[in-house]
């Protein structure tokens, strides 16, 4: 939920929402009664086809168009497709359950006071204004109180326990070598800027957005109360110390190799590099559980940060240390101002938004983020039945055993390692819809008006949460996602798939309709997430989640070589003008669409042989074929802001929406055949691109 400790964790798609919610705050205006649903939401829509398209020339804007012309993109988005379409439906049925819980009542259950008051003390605005930065001031105290750098290690702990992302992290993870193990793991962390490129990037669009950058810290501290001069100085300050730390960090790309994550070692090798930091102390104010074996995830980073504390004087790490407190809390807890600065940059300059988010929908997803198994089990109890989580299972099943045969008639895979391989899917763990245990809210205390505190006090029972992990069996029943979210996740670690009960619904799932369209769409991202523990990250761990290689020399061989093919073809697409996408980036990605989808068609064919489907009789115009790939595609619509776009292509493992869509289905002459498309359509890759 918070900032996984995971290396390397397999979402299906970027959604804005929740990082919105603590990265790119915004001010309150004006409330607005939520406007109801709009038209039915269907998984195959006819009614989105632009007819006048060729599918063989753009097979995404044929899909698509009538969707865009629905959904011009709201102003206070900065991407807005059918995740966030159904995530919207979500918000509202959310926020009924909110509203009920905050009515304050003698007879409300602990769970609901908690959820009912922190949402209520989100949307006291008049409350959060009228305290100014009194509620942060405290810490603000114990910043400046700091005496000499050997007092570091205790006040960097307390932050951290506050949520505060200064220099580095630490949390549970599990051993790379040992999957049954939790181990403490440090991460690099500590920049303001979404990524470590945003540092050292040369052109002129990342010179000025690092200008904008500077400008935006110096306004914060200026609302912080420090006179102008002072703060312009504070915020270069700033700047160059996270440049330093960002210099030493690795790229989003190089994050994604679990190898270059894997430094085991343990506390007293870590504390002997550490000279100018004591290990110890941190570890003690932390109170984080002594187990000896910890995993240096950046040891360059590490060292960088020794250097960088004994060689800045400490007004500047002071300086620093304020930035991070502040930039963490300006979100939906500090007054007016601060929000509006701080969307200003985050959301405005940095993603293209152009109006704020409607304070209910900030503050509902807040709760969603904070305590989303306490909102989730009422949203489930309401809205997930228990024929939809049967169904979404059922679908999961037939995908596994499609798979099964794939690997087993895999032409480029030796005997010894297909065995390997099929071991590994049979121990995939299905876990849908909700957690089988909820999460244990009741040491955390909510004050109703007391916004920054209740953010300061479930911060901190994240931060122990976590920490408690350490050193215990691993709970493979724990979700990193609430109930509510529409999204999904492959876990490597626990070779487990993740499908939240927010995501089972139409436009990407319905009992109403049939498998043509579910498996077009809901099966293609069960098959994406099956995927993505065999993709080029995921494929390196082994059945129990081990980092271990069990692949022949020459198996590895023909996999690089394929995937390869894929690196190439979106190498080749630029995104916005002057950015190309990053083949090596979106790799794992684009793997698990494409072996997802070619996994729901090869389901969905069998199933339909088995039930004796007419495959040339048209519903609505179409024949089965062809909505199962429409209903792909139409998964897909999205309209992003340049401004976002940007960003996307520059760190987000994820491809743009269009080339999600588009490209896939170039591959798969199984898609050509259902439209009739020409070998010389756009449409049809003359070389497709295959892995599994
Ligand atoms: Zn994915």
């Amino acid at each position: 939920m918070f900032s996984s400790p995971a290396p390397s964790q397999y979402i299906l798609a970027f959604i804005a929402v929740l990082a919105a919610v603590r990265a790119f705050p915004q001010p309150p205006g004006s409330e607005t009664t939520p406007i109801p649903a709009g038209p039915e939401l269907r998984v195959f829509d006819p009614s989105l086809i632009d007819k006048t398209v060729d599918p063989c020339e753009n097979f995404y804007r044929y899909s698509c168009n009538g969707w865009f012309k629905r959904n011009p993109l709201p102003p206070d988005e900065t991407s807005y497709g059918r995740f966030r379409e159904l995530y919207d439906v979500n918000l509202l049925h959310l926020k009924q359950i909110l509203d009920e819980a905050a009515v304050p009542s003698p007879t409300r259950s602990p769970n609901e006071q908690k959820i009912g008051d922190e949402y209520a003390s989100c949307m006291d605005t008049a409350t959060i204004d009228k305290a100014g930065i009194a509620p942060i001031q405290p810490e603000l105290n114990r910043i400046a109180a700091l005496k000499s750098i050997a007092d570091l290690p205790a006040l960097l702990a307390h932050l951290h326990t506050i949520g505060v992302n200064a220099f580095f992290s630490i949390s549970s993870s599990q051993d790379f070598a040992d999957a049954n193990s939790e181990i403490t793991y440090y991460s690099a962390a500590g920049l303001g800027l979404p990524e470590r490129d945003y540092y050292v990037r040369t052109d002129a669009k990342s010179v000025q957005q690092r200008q904008q950058y500077v400008d935006h810290v110096g306004k914060i501290f200026v609302l912080a109360g420090e006179p102008d001069v002072r703060a312009t100085r504070d915020a270069e300050t700033v700047l160059n110390i996270e440049t330093r730390l960002a210099r030493a960090s690795l790229t989003v790309t190089e994050l994604r190799e679990p190898k270059n994550l894997d430094h085991a070692t343990d506390m007293a090798s870590l504390s002997k590099e550490l000279t100018h930091f004591s290990l110890a102390e941190y570890v003690a104010a932390a109170h984080a559980p002594a187990v000896s074996k910890i995993n240096d995830a950046e040891p360059r980073f590490f060292a960088e940060f020794n250097a960088l504390i004994a060689d800045t004087p400490l007004d500047q790490i002071k300086t620093y240390l304020r930035w991070h407190l502040l930039h963490t809390y300006a979100g939906t807890t500090m007054p007016g101002n601060f929000e509006a600065e701080s969307w200003h940059f985050y959301s405005h300059i940095l993603n293209g938004a152009e109006k704020q988010q409607e304070r209910w929908k900030r503050c509902t997803s807040l709760v969603d983020y904070e305590m989303g198994e306490a909102l989730g089990q009422v949203y489930v109890a309401k809205y997930f039945p228990p024929e939809a989580r049967q169904h979404a299972l059922e679908m999961t099943l037939a995908i596994e055993q499609t798979m099964d045969k794939d690997i087993e008639g895999l032409d480029w895979m030796s005997a010894e390692t297909k065995i390997r391989a099929r071991e590994k899917l049979h121990a995939v763990m299905n876990k849908i819809g909700y957690p089988a245990k909820w999460r244990d809210y009741s040491t955390v205390s909510i004050v109703r008006g007391d916004a920054l505190g209740n953010q300061e006090r479930l911060s901190n029972f994240e931060f122990a949460r976590e920490l408690a992990k350490i050193g215990k069996p691993v709970d493979k029943e724990e979700w990193d996602m609430s109930p509510p979210t529409v999204n999904a996740y492959y876990e490597p670690q626990q070779n487990n798939v993740n499908f939240p009960a927010g995501y089972f619904q139409p436009p990407f799932f319905s009992d109403k309709e049939d498998d043509a369209a579910n498996y077009g769409d809901m099966g293609s991202t069960i098959g994406h997430e099956l995927t993505h523990g065999f993709d080029d990250e995921g494929r390196q761990y082994d059945k129990d989640g081990n980092l271990k290689d069990w692949w022949t020399k020459a198996d590895e061989q023909q996999f690089n070589d394929r995937a390869e093919c894929t690196v190439k073809q979106f190498d080749a697409i630029e995104a916005v003008p002057g950015v190309h996408l990053n083949g090596k980036l979106t790799l794992g990605e684009n793997l698990a669409d494409l072996g997802g989808l070619w996994l729901a068609w090869m389901a969905w064919q069998e199933k339909a042989e088995a039930q004796h489907v007419d495959m040339a009789a048209r519903t609505d115009g179409y024949t089965p074929d062809q909505r199962f790939w429409i209903a792909y595609a139409q998964q897909w619509c999205t309209q992003t802001r340049p401004e976002q776009l940007r960003t996307q292509a520059e760190g987000d493992p994820h491809a743009p929406d269009e080339y999600r869509a588009n490209t896939v289905l170039t591959d798969l002459p199984e898609f050509a055949k259902s439209f009739s498309c020409k070998k010389t359509a756009l449409m049809v890759s003359p070389k497709p691109c295959r892995v599994w």
